[in-house]
């Protein structure tokens, strides 16, 4: 029995930085962000660059991100729906705030009140639009048009017809005109220079108003693709926008600290379903991070189907030295191989990179059959935050 006498003295009396102590925890750049996006407008050439804030900055955080954003230059966000939109408001007073998911019955009054504006992607939204700015004063719109993503907006002709007719009303007043590429993280498709070519038509038919086709990946295949306005947003959070390229400046550090090590005999297993059997005498780091706070269930070093052909699953990083993990992920506890690593190179109570500088966030988002986008959305509320800018 373990005499709790003989343990250290605890200094209950000092104030830890709740940081310094979290179980799990997100180090977010700020300067590494507005770098990014500072890039993502050179690269968008005589194009505006917009910035792209959706699910609370790709799981960022919205107020943070957007301020930098907005700092950083950015006059014109993209949202997914208007409650994001009602909070970047406080951050960005004179931003153009567009929300991606349009508008429905009921919430007018909301748009009007933060000065959203809809982008109307369906016959449906835009009659309704039709049918507010009759009785109001006219309030800008955008217009989404589909190119073939057959995902959201008004079909080609469609939009065509709209540009040409004469009977609409005047104060109808879309400020943007906008589609989206399904295939430009791939440069080698023949499918992006096809919608290209179809917005094209757009664009000249609603001459005189802004067009905008691309995202992050969009921006990479060439200038034809910017049009007056780029909405880039992967790249800017340190994501991979185009398959195989390097990602711009890392943003996000998840780490998760080490509760226990533990020595492991050769032939046990390890984790739910003893599905890892240690080949080895082995040490474990336990860390207290699970699938609840975004470390996904598909990293598993083995025992879920994405294991089954016998690929590895995530690695962290400590002590300079990438670990793996052993097992299944639990939700909130993931065993790391800590075997390899000298023994005074990793203690109780040290962090374990999940994803950051060392562990590329797309490296461990293939891990888990998935891209970074979902990782970073995933991240759960329980990551302690910090932000930094790492060049001050
Ligand atoms: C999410 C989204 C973007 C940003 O895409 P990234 O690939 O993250 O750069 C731009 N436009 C639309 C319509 C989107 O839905």
């Amino acid at each position: 029995m373990i005499d709790i006498s003989e343990t250290e003295d605890f200094d209950n009396g000092v104030a830890y930085d709740p940081f310094d102590t979290a179980p799990v925890r997100l180090t977010v750049d700020l300067g590494a962000l507005s770098e990014n996006w500072r890039d993502m407008a050179r690269r968008s050439g005589g194009a505006r660059t917009a910035a792209v804030v959706k699910a609370d900055a790709y799981g960022l955080g919205l107020e943070d991100c957007g301020t930098a954003l907005y700092e950083a230059g950015a006059r014109d966000f993209f949202v997914a729906v208007p409650q994001e939109g009602a909070t970047l408001r406080t951050y960005a007073p004179d931003a153009r705030i567009y929300v991606l998911s349009g508008i429905w019955p009921g919430q007018e009054d909301f748009f009007f009140d933060h000065d959203l504006v809809p982008v109307l992607a369906s016959e449906e939204q835009l009659a309704f639009w039709m049918s507010v700015i009759a009785d109001r004063d006219d309030h800008p719109c955008a217009l989404h048009v589909d190119t073939g993503f057959n995902r959201l907006g008004l079909p080609l002709e469609d939009a065509l017809a709209l540009a040409d007719d004469v009977s609409r009303p005047a104060s109808f007043s879309p400020v943007l005109v906008m589609s989206h590429l399904h295939s430009g993280d791939n440069p080698s498709s023949p499918l992006s220079r096809v919608q290209l070519e179809a917005f094209q038509q757009i664009a000249e038919a609603f001459e005189g108003i802004e067009a905008s086709l691309s995202a992050s990946a969009g921006i990479f295949l060439g200038s034809e693709y910017h049009f007056d306005l780029t909405r880039p947003g992967i790249a800017v959070y340190g994501g991979e926008a185009v398959n195989g390229m390097q990602p711009l400046k890392p943003v996000a550090k998840a780490e998760a600290r080490i509760v226990q090590i533990r020595e492991a005999a050769a032939g046990s297993t390890v984790s739910y379903g003893a599905t890892h059997q240690l080949s080895r005498n082995s040490r474990l780091a336990v860390v207290s991070a699970g699938y609840a706070d975004g470390y996904l269930r598909s990293l598993s070093g083995s025992g879920v189907p994405l294991r089954a052909g016998g690929t590895s699953g995530a690695f962290g990083f400590v002590g300079n030295t990438r670990v793996p993990v052993l097992g299944r992920v639990t939700m909130d506890m993931v065993i790391f191989d800590i075997t390899d690593v000298p023994e005074g190179d990793v203690r109780v109570g040290d962090y374990i990179e999940l994803f950051g500088p060392n562990i590329p966030l797309d490296e461990a988002a293939r891990a888990g059959g998935t891209i970074g986008y979902e990782l970073l959305t995933s991240l759960g509320l329980r990551h302690e935050r910090r932000y930094i800018d790492a060049n001050d």
